[in-house]
C-alpha cells in the first residue's frame, strides 16, 4: 500500500493508472477509520481495479467554533486497517498544499444545501463540496463511495458531480450500525458512558418510523411526531421528511423519501436517518387501460 503525501504524485499515478486502462475507485474519508468507513472501502477494493482512500480533515467544512482541532486523528490506526483491507493507495495531503496563502474558489451546490444540516452548520456542505471537487480532480475516479449515513451530503455530491460534469460514478452505501443500532461515527467517541446509551432513542425513533411506513403511514406529520415523541427528551435539532434526491420538504410520503434526524448530545452531533420507497400503486387510469388490454387480446 503507497502512502501519498503531495498531490503532485497522486495525480501522477492516477494519470499512469487510467492510462493503462485501470479503473480507479475512490473513498474520501477524514480518517478515525470505523466499520462504515470499512464497508465503503470494501466495495472500492471489490470493484475497482486500483482503490484510492483520502485521509484529510478539511478545515473548510469546519466553523471556528467547531472541533476542528480536537477532531480524532488515528493516523497510523487508519493504515494499518487500510492495509488490511487491501488497499491500493492512501492519500493523505497536507492542509497547506490544498489551501495555500491566498486560496479563494469554492463550490456551492444551490438548494440542496440548504435545510437539515446547512441550518446549523451554514458553511459545512460548501467546504465539502469545494474539497471533493478538488480531491476528484487530483485522484480522478472513475467511481467515487459515500455513506448515506450523510444522505444530503450524499445527495449534494451527486447533483454536484451531475451539474460539474465530472466523470465520476457516486456510489451511496447503506449505513454501518453497532449492534445496538447506533450509526456508526467518528464522532461516537465523544460520547459519554449515558449519552452513548440515551443516543439509542435516536435509532429506536427510526425504526418506529419505519414500522409505520411499512404498515402503510403516508402522513408526514403524523411521522414526525412520532419520532420526535420517540426521541424525547433528546436535544432534538431537526427532525425532517424530504424527498430522497432533492432534500425539498415533503407533507406526504410519494416516491422515494429520506426521514432524518440530527441530535445535540454533549459535544457530538449525531445525524443518522432511514430511506423509504413508497411502492407504486397503480391509478385508476392505470388500471383500466390494463383492463383494456387484456379484454382486447
Ligand atoms: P467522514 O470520515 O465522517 O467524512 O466519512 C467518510 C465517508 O464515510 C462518508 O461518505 C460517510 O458518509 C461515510 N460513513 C461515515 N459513517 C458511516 C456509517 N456508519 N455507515 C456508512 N458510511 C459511513
Amino acid at each position: 500500500m503507497k502512502i501519498i503525501r503531495d498531490k503532485e504524485s497522486m495525480r501522477a499515478l492516477a494519470i499512469t493508472e487510467k492510462a493503462a486502462g485501470r479503473r480507479i475507485g475512490f473513498v474520501p474519508t477524514m480518517g478515525a477509520l470505523h466499520e462504515g468507513h470499512a464497508s465503503l472501502v470494501r466495495a472500492a477494493v471489490a470493484q475497482d481495479d486500483v482503490s484510492v482512500v483520502s485521509i484529510f480533515v478539511n478545515p473548510t467544512q469546519f466553523a471556528p467554533h467547531e472541533d476542528l482541532d480536537t477532531y480524532p486523528r488515528t493516523f497510523e490506526a487508519d493504515c494499518a486497517l487500510l492495509e488490511e483491507l487491501g488497499v491500493d493507495v492512501v492519500y493523505a495531503p497536507e492542509r497547506a498544499s490544498l489551501y495555500p496563502d491566498g486560496y479563494a474558489t469554492y463550490v456551492t451546490v444551490e438548494g440542496l444545501s440548504e435545510g437539515l444540516c446547512s441550518l446549523s452548520r451554514p458553511h459545512f456542505f460548501r467546504g465539502v463540496a469545494t474539497v471533493v471537487t478538488k480531491l476528484f480532480a487530483t485522484v480522478l475516479p472513475d467511481r467515487a463511495y459515500f455513506g448515506q449515513k450523510d444522505a444530503q451530503q450524499c445527495a449534494i455530491i451527486k447533483r454536484m458531480a451531475t451539474d460539474l460534469d465530472l466523470g465520476v460514478e457516486i456510489i451511496e452505501m447503506p449505513i454501518v450500525r453497532e449492534p445496538d443500532g447506533l450509526a456508526m461515527s467518528s464522532r461516537n467517541r465523544y460520547l459519554s458512558e449515558s449519552e452513548r446509551h440515551e443516543a439509542l432513542r435516536i435509532s429506536a425513533a427510526l425504526r418506529k418510523a419505519e414500522a409505520l411506513l411499512a404498515a402503510g403511514e403516508r402522513d408526514a406529520a403524523t411521522l414526525l411526531r412520532r419520532v420526535r415523541t420517540e426521541m424525547a427528551p433528546l436535544p432534538v435539532d431537526y427532525a425532517v421528511l424530504v424527498d430522497a434526491a432533492t432534500i425539498a420538504p415533503v407533507t406526504r410520503v410519494e416516491g422515494e423519501v429520506l426521514l432524518a434526524v440530527a441530535v445535540n448530545m454533549g459535544s457530538a452531533r449525531l445525524i443518522d436517518n432511514i430511506k423509504y420507497k413508497a411502492p407504486v400503486t397503480p391509478s385508476a387510469s392505470d388500471r383500466l387501460k390494463s383492463e383494456e388490454s387484456v379484454s382486447c387480446c
